[in-house]
């Protein structure tokens, strides 16, 4: 079947006046920026809905693409047939007679928008469900749960038939919640977090520790493909690389061992606080789970949220490992996650951290560095690279 429109629905919410615009522009310029780059279609709207016309464009390619645009709620592969009784029958049997596998039991629901169109839609529905019927015999209505449901939509604009519906992601488009700039290692956990903060329609910015040459530069390439990874989903991500070596130099020499992650964390979170502030993100977001190692509990939180008063969200908070870990197979970041190379955490990392840390102590350990000028330095020394979605070169992505 040669499609002619993919349609697109959205807007499940209840999103009135100015929020709906911008929900709705936010959602064509994602739809364009997935298309743009691969295909000759045009994303056109009208009346709540989103249509990508195909103009002869591969109509399951351009699905796969969607699949990855947040804000749509479920689409459909559509033909665009003229308006009259005996063609909307013909393309609708043609329609289910293509479907793989052949649906034991259909229904057809008509929406007439455009009242000109002469025929009801109850009729309409009677009128078509019977020419399917007599022409496939095996076939049966159901009204309550069928197989496949005809859609047949009179409009002012034309008529349109589709019997398929697929998921999309649901969430928000992406740039309607403002920006967070996400902590992003190398490990399973913060590109998920990066992931579900797109989900939930922010543009994302990413920041990384990097502590060359403790670790090394392939350790860097795999961050920037997980940040490439997470662009199929959110465009372009901005990557801020920030050196790190002296501040965990300096924490190792002056600092007790016990506390020299509680420390580290600090500084990592003083150092993105003031780049979000540069670029204008309005939070932080981070891979923490609760529990899940020394580092992520409760007083863990509070002794490294101490320092910072932009916001800090851990979309992962609640959630098992394996329930990350699915995520990251889904949104095919695992395989790259477990490449095993060093961080920063597993260089410096001291046999037994403190699982409890107290914020004063923390505070007055520091007291032997000169903090500011640290954190200065870094933020300085930051490098910005700009991650794209087109495909990379020189990298640990074989997949
Ligand atoms: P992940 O799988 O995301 O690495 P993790 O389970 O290894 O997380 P930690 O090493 O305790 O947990 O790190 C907690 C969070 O701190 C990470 O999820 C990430 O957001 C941030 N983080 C840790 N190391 C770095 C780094 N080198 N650069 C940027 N952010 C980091
Ligand atoms: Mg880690």
């Amino acid at each position: 079947m040669n499609y002619d429109v993919i349609l697109i629905r959205y807007g499940e919410l209840a999103l009135k006046g100015r929020n709906r615009d911008q929900f709705e522009e936010a959602l064509a310029r994602s739809v364009k920026s997935v298309l743009r780059s691969f295909f000759k279609v045009k994303v056109r709207r009208n009346y709540g809905r989103m249509y990508v016309e195909l103009h002869g464009e591969d109509a399951h390619e351009v699905m796969e693409r969607l699949k990855r645009v947040f804000g749509i709620s479920s689409f459909s592969p559509t033909i665009h047939v003229e308006p009259d009784q005996e063609t909307i029958k013909t393309r609708a049997l043609e329609l289910i007679r293509q479907m793989d596998p052949q649906p034991r039991t259909f229904r057809v629901v008509t929406r007439r928008a455009d009242k000109r169109y002469p025929t009801p839609s109850m009729e309409m529905n009677r009128i078509v469900g019977t020419h399917i019927l007599r022409a496939l015999p095996q076939i049966k209505v159901d009204v309550h749960e069928p197989e496949a449901i005809v859609n047949i939509e009179i409009r002012t604009e034309g008529t349109y038939i589709s019997c398929e519906t697929i998921p999309g992601p649901g969430g928000l488009p992406v740039g309607v919640s403002g920006k967070v700039l996400l902590l992003l290692s190398g490990g399973i956990d913060s590109p998920v977090a990066g992931w579900m903060m797109l989900k939930r329609g922010v543009t994302l910015e990413a920041i990384h520790f990097h502590s060359y040459p403790f670790t090394s530069e392939r350790s860097l390439q795999k961050v920037r493909d997980l940040a490439h990874k997470l662009t199929k989903w959110g465009g372009t991500v901005r990557l801020h690389v920030v050196p790190f070596t002296e501040i965990q130099t300096a924490i190792r020499e002056k600092c007790p061992e016990d506390y020299l992650i509680t420390i580290m964390r600090r500084f990592m979170m003083r150092i993105s606080e003031r780049v979000a502030a540069n670029t204008g993100a309005k939070a932080l977001a981070t891979g923490e789970s609760l529990g899940q190692v020394a580092s992520q509990t409760l007083e863990s939180m509070d002794t490294i949220n101490k320092v910072i008063s932009i916001p800090l969200l851990r979309p992962l908070v609640a959630m098992d490992k394996i329930e990350i870990t699915d995520i990251s197979r889904k949104i095919d970041t695992y395989e790259l996650s477990i490449l095993p190379y060093e961080d920063c955490c597993t260089v410096f990392t001291p046999k037994n951290p403190v699982t409890r840390p107290k914020a004063y102590l923390a505070a007055r350990f520091e007291e032997a560095l000169d903090v500011e000028a640290l954190v200065e330095a870094a933020v300085e020394g930051t490098v910005i690279e700009e991650i794209t979605s087109k495909p990379r070169e020189e990298s640990n992505d074989l997949f």
